[in-house]
């Protein structure tokens, strides 16, 4: 536990130094503080001088007023800038884990839920900033509380004396009143990161929930997140009603102090009317100062704890870049085929791909057929090297592809999956987002052409300015695929991974398709997990996984006679397409 401790505070640290903090802006703030501090502390001294009898010395009044706009100038000039000093710190730890996500493993991705690396991303930071925020208004309160009570000795030792032991009473009131109201405030955050999860996962799936008839149930679920946050609002709110008065407690203790003895001074002649004013403000200024101790060390626990989470994400390894043979230098002196050698692999506990060996040619078709589960998937994520095999490696040519800089690799690939992600944006944005972002419209539509896109995108008034919508949401789940397509199309890759490309087209846009893909794979490695029969056909190699294991290589002809789980397969497609045209 204790370890677990020191390992947090080595945590932020570490995090403060690396996350390029704005120091000058602290620098500036700091300094911006510390003078609003040091013109604060004058303005008792004079108004004691005007109390004391000097109420028509011009100069004393202006000073008074001088001094008060100064105040209020500087408490918003220095406000401004660590308002933006800390927004400033946000947005720095929030890029450095943004650019972190996007170079960190696959594995990752499956291992953390994506609501919870947003709220990395947007909540965690923030306790980040706002403990640096609150150790930059600690010196400056130290500096006050020490000025204030230096001029508070100069003027009156003795009421000095008597209001010191409240220091102690201050700094516990705030640890015990900083402890529950963190505490409180930790679960309000909880709760409502549970409820912004329920709503985040229910929202998109609203057609499921209706037409299962699950709204009752759902009303109900949702009911109780919604109670939970109320509770631990509720909680929040009841803090402060103890906390409110603790806190004025303390007041009440010095101003009761001050008017006793400070009072009883004044009537003995010991203390001017001018002097106990002044030491009112100032004691006022004392237990703000106290008080920001405790709530310091709150929020620097609060951000010990963001620390830890952040820095698990941003030390996480990233994917390896090496780079010892360009792409280009491979294909120069051997040939292009991609073979995987005794590959295996397993995802977490359970093995997928058992010794998986085969040969990619150059400029042919290879299909990959099998039942569901068989793991055709998972060989294009390990040809993507979005995971590792375990055992056995994947050479392109005759280099291991791990050698080869990853980013160079993929921008030779290109991958359309059944279930083609979009991004919100325009068509336009969807099909060039592999490609230069400076293509023509013309070389758009062509691509869009060869996809049998056209047709639809001309139907938009927008054209290749109609907006998808969150995901592609406003378009149909064929209209999706089809510009997905395109954007492969558009990506002109060496090599093309098709995953069952075609599946949710109907018959005839699915032909169609099949067309435009049929040109795009022409000459160009490509590598299919399909199950339409004349795209198996049509290959000039078919591997067929069964149970993470290849059972069967070689041309249609050949397996219908050799491999049984492969007639199997075809009678099946070949009974489901009649059906469909039937
Ligand atoms: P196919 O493409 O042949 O339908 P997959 O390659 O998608 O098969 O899946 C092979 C096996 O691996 C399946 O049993 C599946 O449940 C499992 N699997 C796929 N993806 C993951 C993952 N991210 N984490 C754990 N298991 C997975």
């Amino acid at each position: 536990m204790e370890e677990s401790q020191t390992h947090s505070w080595k945590d932020f640290f570490k995090l403060v130094l690396k996350s390029r903090l704005p120091w000058v802006l602290y620098l500036l703030t700091f300094i911006a503080m510390l003078l609003t501090s040091t013109v604060s502390l004058g303005s008792p001294l004079v108004l004691r001088e005007i109390m004391s009898g000097n109420i028509f010395d011009k100069k004393i009044v202006m000073l008074f007023i001088g001094l008060s706009v100064a105040v209020a100038l500087f408490v918003s000039i220095s406000g401004f800038i660590r308002v933006y000093a800390v927004a400033r710190t946000n947005r720095n730890i929030q890029e450095t884990i943004w650019s972190k996500y996007i170079r960190v493993p696959i594995p990752f991705f499956n291992r953390n839920s994506s609501l919870l690396l947003i709220s990395r991303l947007t909540h965690d930071p923030t306790h980040i900033s706002a403990a640096v925020n609150a150790f930059l208004g600690v010196l400056t309160s130290t500096f006050q509380l020490v000025g204030a009570i230096i001029i508070m000795w100069n003027m009156d030792t003795k009421l000095t004396l008597v209001l010191l032991p409240v220091i102690p009473y201050i700094l516990i009131v705030s640890f015990v009143v900083g402890h529950f109201t963190q505490r409180a405030q930790e679960g309000v955050q909880k709760e409502y990161s549970g409820m912004t999860a329920f709503f985040a996962e229910r929202l998109p799936k609203i057609r499921l929930i209706k037409t299962f008839g699950k709204e009752k149930v759902e009303v109900d679920h949702g009911e109780i997140v919604i109670e939970k946050q109320y509770k631990a609002d509720f909680s929040r709110a009841f803090v402060d009603l103890y906390a409110e008065p603790l806190l004025q407690s303390v007041q009440a203790l010095i101003t009761g102090l001050i008017l006793i003895y400070g009072g009883y001074l004044t009537t003995q002649g010991a203390l001017g009317i001018g002097s106990l004013i002044a030491f009112y403000l100032y004691s006022n200024g004392i237990q703000n100062n106290v008080i920001s101790y405790g709530t310091f060390w709150q929020t620097l626990k609060a951000a010990k704890g963001a620390a830890h989470k952040i820095s698990e994400i941003i030390d996480s390894d990233s994917e390896t870049i090496t780079r010892e043979k360009s792409i280009q230098d491979i294909f120069e002196n051997s040939s292009g085929d991609i073979k995987l050698e005794n590959v295996s692999f397993r995802y977490e506990e359970r093995d997928v791909l058992t010794n998986v060996a085969f040969t990619i040619p150059e400029g042919k078709v290879t299909a990959l057929v099998g039942p569901s589960g068989s793991g055709k998937t998972t060989i294009l994520s390990l040809i993507e090297r979005f995971y590792k095999p375990n055992v056995g490696q994947i050479v392109f040519g005759d280099t291991p592809v791990e050698k080869i800089h990853l980013d160079e690799w993929r921008n030779s690939l290109a991958y359309v999956s059944q279930g083609s992600p979009l991004l919100s944006g325009t068509i336009r944005d969807n099909i060039i987002y592999g490609s230069d972002p400076l293509t023509s419209d013309e070389d758009i539509m062509i691509a869009a052409e060869k996809a049998n896109a056209t047709a639809f995108i001309n139907e938009f008034p927008e054209g290749l300015d109609t907006e998808v919508g969150e995901m592609g949401s406003k378009l149909s789940g064929g209209q999706r695929q089809r510009i997905a397509i395109a954007r492969a199309i558009m990506k002109n890759p060496k090599y093309l991974l098709l995953d069952e490309a075609t599946s949710s087209l109907d018959a005839e846009t699915s032909s169609n398709v099949q067309k435009g893909l049929n040109q795009l794979m022409k000459g160009r490695t490509t590598i299919v997990v399909a199950h339409n029969l004349s795209t198996i056909q049509k290959a000039d190699q078919i591997v067929i996984i069964d149970d993470g294991k290849v059972s069967g290589v070689g041309k249609h002809t050949e397996l219908v006679e050799s491999n049984d789980l492969y007639r199997d397969l075809v009678d099946i497609q070949f009974a489901k397409e009649q059906s469909l045209s039937w």
